[in-house]
């Protein structure tokens, strides 16, 4: 017994000792998340500069809490931005992300290299980088691409959901391999390939979440630069078409690439779908006459989420699942190939803890109480990006 009480007590004192160290290392470390989808909000006419508490998951004072260096914003729409709408569209959110550090120059600057991102650390503004997240807002126009590059796109998430002519999703090779509908053949076509190839020319990372296998498959065949991928997690912790599998981690690792983790709870948590379902079964009729009005399925995960906080409360996974994760990925692939990909304001629930980007010193906390090196979680945090960040803007060409 007394053993017992000895070694709690050294338990103790160990965790304290590191809960004082950890906000130290939080803040000295480069801080980098690669997905979050402010920006759509944005478009509603919300200011990044107020106290969004309440309404988002960000807003720039609650980056600077939670020690955010780097935030990559993503560029996002469904397949409703298809031919004629997607680049538009995709044109408009950048607008909005270049006003408000127009409107913010105290507190921000837009990042499109390397340099500029030690520049932003440097003078201790949040570095604004851009991620577009969905191949279809380019409309199969390798001139689009060129365009948004210049404007600043540094990752590309070749698809969403939604299948590009020259691209499988995960969601529709899922449904092909299920129904044998969908377009034959899958993976990149010919002019998929040529897109990868165009954006390793020029620097922009090729992002390979929310991508079917086939496509992932062909790309590693493809790229010659290091891949991203920026918002996903473990398929054999969590089996969804979103996570990636075992033999993806390790040709992910062999391409020099850097897994991103996700904190939706439904891609850490093989539970939280079934928790889900019985939330919905209660809350039926109003879920369905949202259906009825033609909203989207995130649209009503987000409604439903404001209007019942303390039932989706019950509904989160610990933090613990965040880092069950991350261990895997490094136990299977070494600590070079993981870093972080909130996927803040695009998912309606995150792990308990993870309230929002203000949280993020407590994954350093965290990452401390498991026993991760200084230099390892630095690399977590975000040394691991910049690697592929410099790796994907070296010898370009434009
Ligand atoms: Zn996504």
């Amino acid at each position: 017994m007394l053993q017992k009480l000895l070694l709690l007590l050294l338990l103790f004192q160990h965790c304290t000792c590191s809960s004082q160290e950890y906000k130290k290392l939080h803040e000295k470390a480069l801080v980098v998340d690669t997905h979050n989808d402010v920006m759509i909000s944005m478009l509603e006419g919300l200011d990044l500069a107020k106290d969004l508490t309440g309404k988002t998951h960000s807003d720039l004072n609650r980056f600077k809490r939670g020690g955010v260096d780097v935030q990559i914003f993503s560029i996002w729409s469904d397949e409703r931005y298809e031919k004629g709408k997607g680049f538009n569209y995709a044109n408009r959110q950048i607008d909005s992300l270049y006003a408000v550090v127009q409107r913010n120059p105290d507190k921000m600057m837009i990042v499109k290299t390397p340099q500029q991102l030690k520049e932003a650390v440097r003078q201790q503004k949040l570095g604004a980088m851009i991620g577009l997240e969905g191949g279809h807002m380019i409309e199969d126009n390798i001139d689009y691409l060129n365009r948004l590059y210049e404007r600043g796109v540094r990752y590309m998430t070749l698809t969403w959901n939604n299948s590009t002519s020259w691209a499988s999703s995960a969601k529709d090779e899922e449904v092909a391999s299920t129904t044998g509908g969908g377009r034959v053949g899958a993976g990149l076509t010919p002019f998929g390939k040529q897109v990868v190839r165009r954006m390793n020319e020029m620097g922009m990372l090729v992002d390979l979440s929310h991508v079917g296998e086939k496509t992932f498959w062909d790309v590693i065949a493809v790229t010659t630069k290091p891949v991203i991928v920026s918002h996903s997690n473990v398929y054999t912790i969590t089996p969804h078409r979103r996570n990636l599998k075992d033999e993806q981690i390790k040709a992910v690792a062999k391409n020099g690439g850097v897994i991103h983790l996700n904190y939706y709870s439904g891609f850490l948590d093989s539970n939280y779908e079934k928790r889900k379902a019985i939330f919905a079964a209660k809350h039926a009729s109003e879920i369905d006459s949202l259906k009825q009005l033609k909203w989207q399925t995130f649209e009503i995960d987000f409604l439903m989420a404001r209007r019942h906080p303390a039932d989706m409360q019950a509904l989160r996974p610990p933090l613990t699942a965040l880092l069950d994760h991350l261990d895997y990925i490094v136990k299977l692939v070494g600590i070079d190939h993981v870093g972080l990909g909130s996927d803040f304001d695009g998912v309606e629930s995150t792990p308990l803890q993870l309230d929002d980007v203000a949280d993020m010193p407590k994954i350093t906390k965290a990452l401390v109480e498991r026993g991760y090196k200084k230099s390892e979680i630095k690399k977590i945090l975000g040394k691991n990006f910049l690697r592929i960040f410099r790796a994907a803007q070296a010898n370009i060409s434009n």
